[in-house]
């Protein structure tokens, strides 16, 4: 069992294994908690706690690629109004151990997932500030979630880095709120 949790969307698939096989129309979740990695860095957008908002889908594998993509196209969005130069790069997760390469290298070729990056700390190393992810049937079978035709399930996650974000929105325009331009204010309601 995970103790201190590195993702928010990691608990949903066992607690959808209690409740059945998953509807014809998929399950959309949106989840947010402090998530936990042990990465210490010196540097600000690399933390060891940190805050994980999460919009997942469990349903097909058309439904799972569809739902990610239009994350995507949203994520983009979400950015702009926030006045956030940014760009989308395909990525993998750190793995460690002999297969690390290998596992990574498929990961891109695969396109599973996607970040979104704005330069926090330097142009030449831009932040992940959010990433658009692909599991395919990796979490469906682990976790045993079928369809009603009992066909393994797909899913797929947007996750969104809040201190990242705040530091992002810090970096472009500023520490002092006021004078942040309207738009951006008025996206955060602030
Ligand atoms: P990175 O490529 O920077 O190591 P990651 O691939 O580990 O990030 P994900 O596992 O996709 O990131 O996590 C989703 C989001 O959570 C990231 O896009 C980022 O915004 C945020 N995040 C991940 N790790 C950290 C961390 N150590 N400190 C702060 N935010 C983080
Ligand atoms: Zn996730």
């Amino acid at each position: 069992d995970l103790v201190l949790t590195p993702a928010a969307c990691y608990h949903i698939y066992p607690l959808v294994a209690t409740r059945g096989r998953i509807p014809a129309t998929g399950l959309l979740f949106d989840v947010a908690c402090d998530c936990f990695r042990h990465e210490p860095s010196q540097n600000v957008d690399r933390l060891q706690s940190f805050r994980m908002r999460e919009y997942v889908c469990l349903g097909s594998p058309q439904q799972a690629s569809d739902f990610r993509d239009g994350w995507i196209k949203r994520g983009q969005e979400i950015a702009d109004r926030l006045g956030l130069k940014h760009s989308i790069a395909p990525a993998s997760d750190p793995f460690f151990g002999r297969a690390a390469k290998l596992m990574a290298d498929s990961q891109i070729e695969q396109a599973l997932k996607f970040e979104l990056l704005v330069a926090v700390r330097s142009h030449e190393q831009p932040t992940a500030c959010m990433s658009f992810n692909c599991h395919r049937d990796h979490f469906g079978t682990k976790w045993k979630l079928r369809d009603k035709a009992g066909d393994v399930i797909h899913t797929a996650c947007a996750a969104f880095g809040m201190d990242r974000l705040a530091l992002a929105i810090f970096a472009a325009h500023g520490t002092d709120i006021r004078s942040w331009p309207q738009s951006v204010r008025e996206a955060l309601l602030i």
